[in-house]
């Protein structure tokens, strides 16, 4: 069975083709600048590259070009669009609608719709995605795949706000988390690596950090809070998102630079985080350089961050009631030993003991950073959303 994997943005479509056999992608890439001139799509298989210069106006001639591409006698990984057996699609949002993924139907796809509110910038892209999708390959199954949906476990009292009840009754005003696949993924990877699959009782840590970041509790595989929030502007500060904040700062921001809501909002969203704090850059590799080259705004906004993810750590600990295992994942978590160990040393009182070598030496694969004998066993695992994707849309295309 094989399985293309669909990520649409407002712009932009990443695709994996994977070959569940295997579970490999056989052909990966992306189409950029759809709707905008000099769109272009950059296309792997078989270890070659191609760049696909074509006019994209719509996600419609983008899909068309990715199965151009999947089919192509040169740089193709089929011979024909037939052997593509479902199509699994990210959407962002499933609110209180769906607790897992879903097989989209008209019914599906209207309530799917229904819930763009929550997630205006990026929902109705998701959607455009699946509609062109569907328009070219009309027999073919389709599931969607929420980032929420693992979240979807968390109690009533992790998700529900200190403003008027009202407010959750009249516009479902809670949280909801993001990164679920991720979460749901590292966390189960962890329960298999140490043989404790099905076990309820297995409390893990997940901390995905990438350019967007987040912290879950995940208790016997089942999530019970998360740093991300109503929107994934919530929890720790990230790239260029501000994370936690007082929320009377808004207005005053507002009032201060003289922006509106909607500016203050993007504001939040685009020019704060580690870049804003900095002034140097959303990549924790320059902050890294910059920091060793003596510059204090970008050592601050390193120690802004791994202090924010550590007080998230010490409470989901609380939270869950004691910590067998904590995971690192995403570009920063699997590969910034730096910023893991600000996050985890000296926390031996916790039971968990960081071994320096192993830390700063990690192999391909799931990698045991907690030394030997740590009560709480600390793993970086490789993130992959896309195959969590594909298994979903194997499981419910059946
Ligand atoms: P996204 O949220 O876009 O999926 P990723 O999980 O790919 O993000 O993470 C991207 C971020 O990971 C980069 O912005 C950078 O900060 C960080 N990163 C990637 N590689 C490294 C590295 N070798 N060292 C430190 N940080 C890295």
């Amino acid at each position: 069975m094989k399985i293309l994997v669909i990520n649409a943005g407002s712009s932009s479509l990443k695709y994996q083709l994977i070959d569940m056999e295997t579970e490999v992608a056989i052909a990966k890439g992306g189409c950029e600048r759809i709707g905008l001139d000099g769109s272009f799509c950059k296309h792997k298989a078989n270890g070659k590259e191609a760049t696909i210069q074509s006019a994209m106006p719509t996600h419609k001639e983008a899909i068309q070009v990715v199965l151009n591409a999947l089919v192509d006698k040169e740089h193709g990984a089929i011979s024909s669009m037939e052997e593509i057996d479902a199509v699994g699609h990210r959407i962002v949002h499933s609110g209180e609608e769906f607790n897992d993924s879903v097989l989209l139907t008209d019914d599906t796809m209207a309530t799917i719709e229904s819930l763009s509110e929550l997630a205006p910038l990026h929902q109705p892209a998701n959607i455009i995605g699946v509609k062109a999708c569907q328009a070219i390959m009309p027999n073919v199954p389709m599931v969607g795949v929420f980032d929420t949906a693992f979240h979807s476990s968390m109690p009533e009292k992790a998700y529900i706000y200190g403003i008027p009840y009202d407010a959750y009754k009249d516009y479902k005003i809670r949280r909801y988390g993001f990164h679920g696949t991720s979460h749901r993924f590292v966390s189960a990877e962890a329960a298999k690596y140490l043989g404790r699959e099905g076990d309820n009782d297995f409390k893990v840590i997940t901390l995905h950090l990438g350019n967007g970041s987040s912290i879950s509790a995940v208790k016997g595989g089942k999530s019970i809070d998360t740093s991300m929030s109503f929107t994934p502007l919530g929890g720790v500060p990230m790239g260029t998102r501000s994370g936690d904040l007082d929320p009377a700062i808004v207005e005053f921001i507002a009032n201060k630079y003289n922006m509106t809501l909607a500016e203050t909002i993007n504001y939040l969203n685009k020019k704060s985080g580690v870049s804003g704090l900095s002034g140097v850059s959303s990549d924790f590799r320059d902050l890294r350089n910059a920091a060793a080259e003596g510059n204090h705004r970008a050592q601050l906004a390193l120690d802004v961050f791994t202090y924010s993810c550590r007080k998230y750590l010490g409470g989901y600990a609380a939270a869950l009631g004691g910590v067998d295992c904590v995971v690192f994942t995403a570009g920063i978590g699997e590969h910034d030993g730096g910023v893991r160990m600000s996050i985890i040393e000296d926390l031996e009182y916790m039971g968990i003991v960081v071994d320096k070598t192993k830390n700063d030496n990690l192999a391909d694969g799931i990698c045991e950073i907690s030394a030997e004998g740590s009560r709480v066993k600390v793993l970086v695992i490789p993130t992959n959303e896309e195959l969590v994707i594909a298994r979903d849309t194997q499981r419910l295309a059946k």
